[in-house]
């Protein structure tokens, strides 16, 4: 039997109406937007064009402030780097979390090989970074400032619009990674003073390799260094042959995402806390990682006390789900998003990441529940019967 699908912020299946709008765009419509001689490549032009201004919609920013690229890795990577080159004649520091994405976090530690300075600012228990400790991170050397909208661990929300007043009141510009959060809460850059965005298409029910990078055309103008070289689309940011029907994507998906948010958000929070009350009724030492009210809609991460940690990934076959273990190549680390809010190495690992989304249903989350604390139940036994045992052991033995 096919697990119940619970990581929905690891990746989302494509919506059917998202994919039927694409489809054309393989077969019919298949010219090359940057062809200028012929209707294939004017269509093609045409629905790059149309998507853009749905992207941009999305974010609530004017016209051309978005170029398209593979998703947000590559954005984040753009972000920092590309601010980094093109104002290092100004400064050479950036803030930044600790719980950020590895795109972040990696593009960050290689501004550092290359003489930056990076401040990686601690979250509080729920997962937040408050507005303060930005300010006072920011040196006259500060250049960017990069703090998620959304955690993809623990789903907390940060307060981006008030980060971003602190930023700007440094002269220092604003980048959040917003791939959690595009499509699910509310985003408008203008009035959340935002500079820089990523998000991605495969977190909002459209395809996986397309994504977008927002970047200010006015008050400041953001200037940024790219990646690649090699023909000048998309504004000179992301050269090579758009990816028209990844574009033609993303801009339904936002626009489906964002058409009816506040019904879908309210759906998957009730799924979400049916889940929560399902499995905290049905057992003991059930601890919330995250904040309890500003979270994502589908996010909740437990640790369940007293657990192994890989007995009970390895245990949950029926349903999709992460663990807050994360494999290197040379060990189980537990997951540094649950250690940087202060949970316990043991709990961390004893942690379960569920991420609930559109095509969940109830009666999924009815089985998934019961699933949980049968086997949560289950192992507890286990681990009380054996460390029964050693102590019974430990006293026959005598002496002791
Ligand atoms: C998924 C994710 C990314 C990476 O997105 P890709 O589409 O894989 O490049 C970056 N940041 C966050 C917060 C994410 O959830």
């Amino acid at each position: 039997m096919e697990p119940i699908y619970l990581d929905n912020h690891a990746t989302t299946r494509v919506d059917p109406r998202v994919l039927e709008e694409m489809l054309p765009y393989f077969t019919r419509e298949y010219g090359n937007a940057a062809s200028r001689t012929h209707p294939f490549g004017w269509r093609a032009q045409e629905a790059l064009e149309r998507a853009r201004r749905e992207v941009e919609g999305a974010i609530g920013e004017g016209k051309d402030s978005v170029v398209y690229n593979s998703g947000t890795t590559e954005t984040d990577n753009l972000a920092i780097a590309g601010v980094a080159e093109a104002l290092r004649e100004r400064g050479n520091h950036l803030v930044t979390t600790a719980i950020e994405h590895h795109a972040v976090l990696d593009a960050a530690r290689s501004l550092e090989k290359r003489g930056f300075a990076v401040t990686y600012l601690r979250p509080d228990r729920t997962g937040r970074i408050g507005e303060e400790a930005v300010a006072s991170a920011i040196t006259d050397r500060t250049i960017l400032v990069s703090v998620m909208m959304a955690n993809n661990e623990i789903g907390t929300l940060n307060p981006v619009d008030r980060i971003a007043r602190v930023a700007r009141e440094r002269g220092v510009l604003f980048h959040t990674d917003a791939a959690q959060a595009a499509g699910k809460v509310r985003i408008d850059v203008e009035e959340m003073g935002i500079d820089l965005l990523s998000l991605s298409g495969h977190k909002v029910y459209g395809p996986k390799g397309i994504g977008a990078l927002y970047t200010r055309r006015r008050n400041p103008l953001v200037r940024l260094e790219p990646l690649f070289y090699g023909g000048g689309h998309e504004r000179g940011l992301r050269p090579g042959t758009p990816n028209v029907p990844g574009a033609v994507a993303l801009g339904a998906a936002l626009r489906i995402a964002c058409a009816d948010m506040d019904g879908e958000a309210a759906r998957i929070r009730g799924l979400r806390d049916r889940l929560h009350l399902a499995i905290a009724g049905g057992l003991e030492g059930v601890v919330r990682n995250g904040h309890s009210e500003e979270s994502l809609p589908g996010s909740l991460n437990l640790s369940f006390d007293g657990v192994p940690g890989e007995a009970l990934i390895i245990s949950l076959k029926d349903i999709a789900v992460s663990s807050g273990s994360a494999c290197t190549s040379t060990s189980v680390e537990p997951s540094y998003v649950l250690r940087a809010i202060g949970v316990s190495a043991e709990m961390a690992h004893a942690s379960v990441r569920f991420g609930i989304g559109r095509f969940n249903t109830e009666d999924e989350i009815d089985r998934a529940a019961a699933h949980v604390v049968e086997t949560v139940s289950r192992l507890r036994e286990m681990a009380g019967s054996r460390a029964g045992r050693r102590q019974r052991v430990a006293q026959a033995g005598g002496g002791g």
